[in-house]
Parts: C-alpha cells; sequence; structure tokens
C-alpha cells in the first residue's frame, strides 16, 4: 500500500498493518504515514474487501512517537489548527466505527498522537517488555492531546487520572496502563502479542467503544458527578496558582475535559479541537517548541560539537574530590556503565562519597525504580581510593576539589603524572576562570571545564568551558562524555562567572537591590514566581548562601585588582555583607532573608527593620521587568562578548541550568518575544529609572536597527 505502512492479509481476512516510516528511527505521524493510515478506513469500510478485522503495529522499536512537530508548527492560524486536529479524529473515529474489530499491539513509547490512535482502536495489547511507556506529554510542549486525548482518556481510566497524566504529562508504564483500564492486556513478547490479537478479533466480530455504546458510563463519574464537580471547582484555581497563568495548555486541558464531560463523544471532539487551536496559537506553546524541541534537538545532534571528530566512549573516569558535586558526578557516571575512580584525601572521605550513591540506589531500589542487582552493579564500577595510581587507564579525569586555586592546582598536577597523553582534564570550578586554571596543566590543550550543578543527580545540564588553549578534541571528548551520562551539554567560552553563574546572579541580585530601595520583599518574591522562576529570588539567595556570594565578590574584586581592571560593585552587595555580618549568611545557618525551621521557611520579620519598606510601591509588573530584562540583558552581553557560541545554548542553558522561565522559551527569546525594538526601549525605560546595568546590550541596538531577531544556530 504504501512504503510507510506495510499491510499483510491473512486467510481469515485479518490484516496485520505494520507501521514502518522510511528514513526514520520512529514513527511520527506525518502526512506520509497518516495518509495510509487513513486508506486503512476505507478498507476497513469497504464491505467487498472481505477484511475481517485490523491488527495496527510498529516495525520499528517504538509504537508512534506523536505527531509531527514540523506539521505542528507550520500551523499558522487557530482554524488551521482546528482543521488539522478533526482531520485526526475523523479517520480515528472511522476505525472505530467500521464495524470491525481494531486492535492495537503497541511496544515501546507510544506517546501522544500514537497513543490517541491507540485509544480509537477497540483492544490494546501492550509488549511487556520493560520498555514499554505509554503518555500524553503534549502539555510539555504548551498543548494538549488534540486527537482526541482529552476526551478518550477520561472515559477510559475516569477523570482524575486523565487529568493527572495529561497534567503533567507523565509516562504510563505497561502495569499502570493495564490496571487503569488503558489498555486491555498485556504479552510478553510481539508473536504472544499477535496470537492474542487474533483471538480476541475472532471472539468479537463487531465490537463497539464504550463510548459508543448507549448506557456509556465514565468510570468514576463524568463532570456532574459530585465528587467531579468538586475536584474541578478547586482544581483549576490550584493550577494557576502553580502556574500563575503562564501556561494556558493546562487550563485548556481542564476546560477540554470538563466540557466534553457534558456531552457526548462527536461533540466532545469537536470542543477539543477548539482548545487545540488554543493552544497552537499561545506564545507559550510556540516558545516551549521552539526551544525545547527544535533548539534541544539541535543541541542533542551536536550543534555545538566540532564537527568531523569521531565519537568518543568514556570507559575509566577519574574524579578528585569526593564532596558532593564529586559524589555525585561519580554516581551518574557509574550509572552510565563507566568504571570510576574516586579519589579524595583519605579513604574516608572517598567511602563517603561512594556511600551517596548508595544512598541514591537504595531509594531507588525501595520505590520500584531499580533492583538489587542493578544496584549492586553500579557501586561495582565506583572505586573509593587515596592513590593517584589507580587513575592510571582515565581517558576523563574530572577535578571538583574545593574552590581553592592552589588545590585545585595541585590535585591537578598529580593526576597529570598518571595519565596517558590524549587523556583529558576537566574543571568543576563554578568561579574561577578555566584559562587560568589551566595553567597548572602541562597540557593545557587536553584541559576544559565541565560545571555541573547541584544536585547533579537530578539537574540536567552542564556547562562546557573551553579555555584560550583547549583543543576542538578536547572538547569533542567532554561533550560526548555529557551525552553519555545523559545530560544537556552547553558549550561556552571561558569568562567570568562563564554564562550561568553570571545571568543567574543578576536575578537574584536584582531582587535584593529592590529590597534595599524599599520594595515589600514579598513583592519581590511574588514577581520571581509570577516571572515563570521556579523560586524567588530572596529564598534562592538564600539557598545557595549568602557567604557565597559574599566570597565570589571579594575573590572577583581581588583578580581584577590584579589584572589592573576596575571592579564595579553591585549595589546589592552591600546587603549580602550587612547579613553575613550578622551572621544571616543563609539556610545552611538557618537565617538569612528567612527564617529557616523544620524545612519550613518565613520572610525574617527584621527584614523592613533593616531595609524600611517604601511608602509608595512600584507596580507588579515593574518589579517583574527588572527581575527579567536585567537576566537577558545580560544573557545578550554574554553572546557579545562571545562567551555565548549559540542562541540554542543560551536558551536551553538558561531554562536548564537555572530554570529561567520556560514558557518564554529562555533568556535570548524572551527578547524575541517582545521584538528587538520594544525590548531595547522599555531596557532604555529600566535604566533611567534604576541603572545602567539595565542599558541594553550594544548588540541589540544593533540587531533593532536592522529588524533583526535570534535565530537558533545564529
Ligand atoms: P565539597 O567541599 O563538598 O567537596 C570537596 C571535596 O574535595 C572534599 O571531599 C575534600 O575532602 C576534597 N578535597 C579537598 N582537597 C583535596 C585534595 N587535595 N585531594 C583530593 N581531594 C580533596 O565541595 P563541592 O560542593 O563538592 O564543590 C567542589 C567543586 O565543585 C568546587 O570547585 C565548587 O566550586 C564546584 N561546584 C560546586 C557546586 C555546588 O553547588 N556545590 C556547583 C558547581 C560546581
Amino acid at each position: 500500500m504504501s512504503t510507510a505502512l506495510h499491510l499483510e492479509r491473512g486467510e481469515d481476512g485479518v490484516v496485520i498493518a505494520t507501521m514502518d516510516l522510511p528514513g526514520h528511527s520512529m514513527n511520527i505521524l506525518n502526512e506520509q504515514l497518516a495518509a495510509p493510515l487513513r486508506g486503512l478506513a476505507d478498507l476497513l469500510e469497504d464491505p467487498q474487501a472481505g477484511v475481517t478485522g485490523l491488527i495496527l503495529r510498529s516495525g520499528k522499536k517504538d509504537f508512534l512517537a506523536g505527531a509531527d512537530i514540523d506539521r505542528l508548527r507550520a500551523l499558522n492560524t487557530a482554524q488551521e489548527a482546528f482543521e488539522a486536529s478533526m482531520a485526526l479524529k475523523r479517520f480515528i473515529r472511522r476505525f472505530e466505527q467500521c464495524g470491525k474489530p481494531v486492535v492495537a499491539i503497541l511496544n515501546g513509547q507510544c506517546k501522544g498522537g500514537g497513543l490517541e490512535i491507540a485509544m480509537g482502536c477497540h483492544w490494546r495489547i501492550v509488549v511487556d517488555d520493560g520498555r514499554a511507556r505509554l503518555g500524553l506529554p503534549e502539555v510539555k510542549l504548551g498543548l494538549l492531546p488534540g486527537g482526541g486525548g482529552t476526551q478518550r482518556l477520561p472515559r477510559l481510566v475516569g477523570m482524575q487520572q486523565a487529568l493527572q497524566w495529561m497534567g503533567e504529562g507523565s509516562d504510563i508504564k505497561a502495569a499502570q496502563a493495564l490496571a487503569s483500564g488503558l489498555v486491555n492486556e498485556l504479552a510478553p513478547d510481539v508473536d504472544e502479542a499477535l496470537r492474542k490479537a487474533r483471538a480476541w478479533i475472532v471472539a468479537n466480530p463487531k465490537p463497539v467503544q464504550p463510548w459508543d455504546a448507549p448506557r456509556f458510563r465514565y468510570p468514576g463519574g463524568d463532570s456532574r458527578a459530585p465528587a467531579i464537580a468538586q475536584m474541578f471547582s478547586v482544581a483549576p484555581s490550584m493550577a494557576a496558582a502553580k502556574s500563575f497563568g503562564n501556561y494556558p495548555a493546562l487550563t485548556h486541558i481542564m476546560s477540554s475535559v470538563f466540557e466534553g464531560g457534558l456531552t457526548d463523544i462527536d461533540r466532545a471532539l469537536e470542543i477539543e479541537s477548539r482548545y487545540f487551536a488554543a493552544c497552537v496559537v499561545s506564545p507559550a506553546s510556540r516558545h516551549l517548541i521552539g526551544t525545547l524541541w527544535y533548539q534541544l534537538n539541535a543541541i542533542k545532534k551536536g550543534a555545538s560539537r566540532p564537527a568531523g571528530l569521531p565519537r568518543s566512549q568514556v570507559q575509566r573516569l577519574g574524579i578528585l574530590g569526593a564532596g558532593m558535586m564529586g559524589a555525585g558526578i561519580a554516581h551518574v557516571s557509574a550509572q552510565a556503565g563507566m568504571q570510576v575512580v574516586l579519589l579524595d584525601v583519605s579513604q574516608e572521605a572517598a567511602e563517603r562519597g561512594k556511600r551517596h550513591s548508595q544512598d541514591l540506589l537504595d531509594k531507588a531500589v525501595k520505590k520500584g525504580r531499580s533492583t538489587p542487582e542493578q544496584r549492586e552493579a553500579v557501586l561495582a564500577r565506583i572505586h573509593p581510593t587515596t592513590d593517584y595510581a589507580a587513575l592510571a587507564g582515565c581517558e576523563l579525569v574530572i577535578e571538583a576539589v574545593f574552590e581553592d586555586r592552589a588545590v585545585k592546582a595541585e590535585v591537578t598536577k598529580r593526576a597529570e603524572t598518571q595519565l596517558a597523553a590524549r587523556a583529558v582534564g576537566a574543571s568543576n570550578t563554578s568561579t574561577l576562570p578555566l584559562t587560568g586554571l589551566a595553567e597548572a596543566s602541562e597540557r593545557p590543550a587536553h584541559f576544559i571545564g565541565l560545571h555541573f550543578f547541584s544536585p547533579v543527580e537530578k539537574m540536567p545540564l552542564v556547562e562546557i568551558i573551553v579555555g584560550k588553549a583547549t583543543s576542538p578534541e578536547t572538547l569533542a571528548l567532554g561533550f560526548d562524555y555529557v551525552q553519555q551520562i545523559g545530560k544537556t551539554p552547553i558549550v561556552v567560552n571561558d569568562s567570568r562567572g562563564f554564562y550561568t553563574s553570571r545571568v543567574f546572579a543578576t536575578y537574584v541580585m536584582e531582587g535584593i537591590v529592590m529590597l534595599k530601595e524599599g520594595v515589600h520583599p514579598r513583592a519581590i518574591e511574588a514577581a520571581g514566581l509570577q516571572a515563570g522562576m521556579p523560586m524567588p529570588p530572596l529564598a534562592l539567595q538564600d539557598e545557595v548562601s549568602l557567604s557565597l556570594g559574599v566570597h565570589v565578590a571579594d575573590q572577583t574584586r581581588k583578580d581584577l585588582a590584579a589584572e589592573g581592571k576596575t571592579y564595579r560593585e553591585h549595589p546589592g552587595e552591600a546587603v549580602l555583607r550587612q547579613l553575613c555580618e550578622i551572621g544571616r549568611v543563609g539556610k545552611k545557618a538557618g537565617k538569612g532573608f528567612y527564617d529557616w525551621a523544620d524545612g519550613d521557611k518565613t520572610l525574617w520579620p527584621e527584614l523592613s527593620r533593616h531595609y524600611p519598606v517604601a511608602v509608595e510601591q512600584p507596580a507588579q509588573q515593574e518589579i517583574i521587568d527588572r527581575l527579567m530584562f536585567a537576566q537577558a540583558n545580560e544573557a545578550a552581553r554574554c553572546l557579545e562578548e562571545g562567551v555565548l557560541r549559540s542562541v540554542a545554548d543560551a536558551n536551553i542553558g538558561s531554562i536548564f541550568g537555572w530554570g529561567f522561565a520556560p514558557f518564554e522559551g529562555g533568556a535570548l527569546q524572551f527578547i524575541n518575544a517582545r521584538s528587538l525594538p520594544a525590548f531595547v526601549e522599555r531596557a532604555r525605560e529600566l535604566a533611567a529609572a534604576h541603572g545602567e546595568r539595565f542599558a541594553p546590550a550594544a548588540l541589540l541596538l544593533g540587531m533593532a536597527e536592522r529588524g533583526e531577531r535570534f535565530e537558533a544556530g545564529c
């Protein structure tokens, strides 16, 4: 029938349709696949064709990954989005109303549009080989499932469960899918699944979908059921309290489920398409798709990796310093299959580092996310030691000792005596310029920065820092290693604070300046959250500690003086010093801007004695703009100065590194979204009112004049 869909017809009239999109590692719902699927509906409806049933399966390791994002991206108007959504479900509807049994065999990933098609089949069998993952993750791209997902899922598993899965975009494992009623059977392998599918077809020659049966009832009740109505009376406000209205897809999903639950399936599907269209044209979804799909994929494919160099794989990794960061790096690397030599000044300290891994793995086993065998295998790969000779054979050694130049220089030198000529040395420094650290190395071309974030096992980003002498081969190895441990690399050139720490600091420091100026601390904290940041600025500074802020400022001042440069003090720095002087150094001491007790925090009541609240308060939008423009402008400066090498790295680094409002699409996309001229104008206003730090980066002035915007890849 087509190269994307292979048909095989048995003597019993059962057709096995195998999706196998040529040239793609996964099946996606593009026109090449959608067209023959529509043809399949014709075949099923044709009484002359003699088809007795259909088994829909995949020839790839996954069933169907979902919609073709390129097609989605091309939808420009709400009307186009509505039509596209209706077209998809028209053919799914034909499957379920054809009067003949249609069975889906689900293997591997069955997400988004893939699961929506599966729910339109009469019977679903999952190949339960440990790889099966179902789900409707559209919300992560600011969308809702527009192929009937918001209607069929609640009709299968109940509204509450459906809202949870769609609201979080979570993965659903085979056992959960079966227990909830989302699928009907599990099979250990494809052959058994095919056997079961045939048996079901024979036993059910004229199936009807539950929602097409006359007395259909939602499991757990429809929108009118008292418990459900009660849930809907609070769920939207709870979601809004969390998202501050920045993610319209969340409320659209709820509305679609609620309104769909008041009517029949056909009207409900139409309602869904209207909300889908609203999502597609929302700026949040455009930004999320642009950055978290296109730019992230470009990074994953190696856009910032030197071209033409062969891929490398680290087999043996050395880590110097088994503290908080070293232990975390050891854990994720051993989990990725590497042998890890974990070195510290005493055997006890090194063992303590390994224990971190033990604790994490114990928790994972307890929660059923890992097995005792897997835990032992990972632990067996971590070798705690004090002996530098154990580093022999390591392709990469990462230094994570104290943030002290002399200590770092010493361990770097000692490690190098054990390493092969091609091996790479890396530093996990968070503040010390890399080129200076590389001076301790005999071979600076083989030296690089790998800036991890804390906690290592949770944070998705590693900022790779290229020193003046770092070679392309060294960068390639660093890049490959970061991908080997399943994290996302961004690549930046050496500079004080690199990219992430430098821009992140502008956010917290702006919050602190406003406090000093008399803005109410509660208004500052609320503004951070309203802007879409994961934590408010003052609380965040408490987390990273005020004393660290002072320490970094002192170090920078000293370094710049040594280089003969002037240090420009940030107006918020004085606040950090004042609070540190009275012992309020942050969360670790239980007191900073907040009082911290038993995992709870309350703003320090005395704060207003030190920083009196002004009688006249600024508009909330002014506070939000200050927090966000400070970051975006600094990111633009990083690009202008060549610290950043690409727009994609800037956007992804900001979201994955310090949680820059994801719905904005990242720190540079924030500027695009407002248009460059509008950003420049507002930045000038802010500079006039609050200080030169807001003066728009020179790069932006030129771009605004030329009518340009930040394009990924530039
Ligand atoms: P830490 O104090 O928890 O651990 C440092 C470890 O290094 C200790 O176990 C110490 O015994 C060991 N050490 C000290 N001198 C040594 C030597 N001569 N030989 C071998 N081991 C030695 O510190 P950390 O928070 O893990 O930070 C380590 C590095 O990572 C620092 O450079 C820091 O700036 C950087 N970093 C930290 C964070 C963070 O959030 N903590 C984030 C990114 C980067």
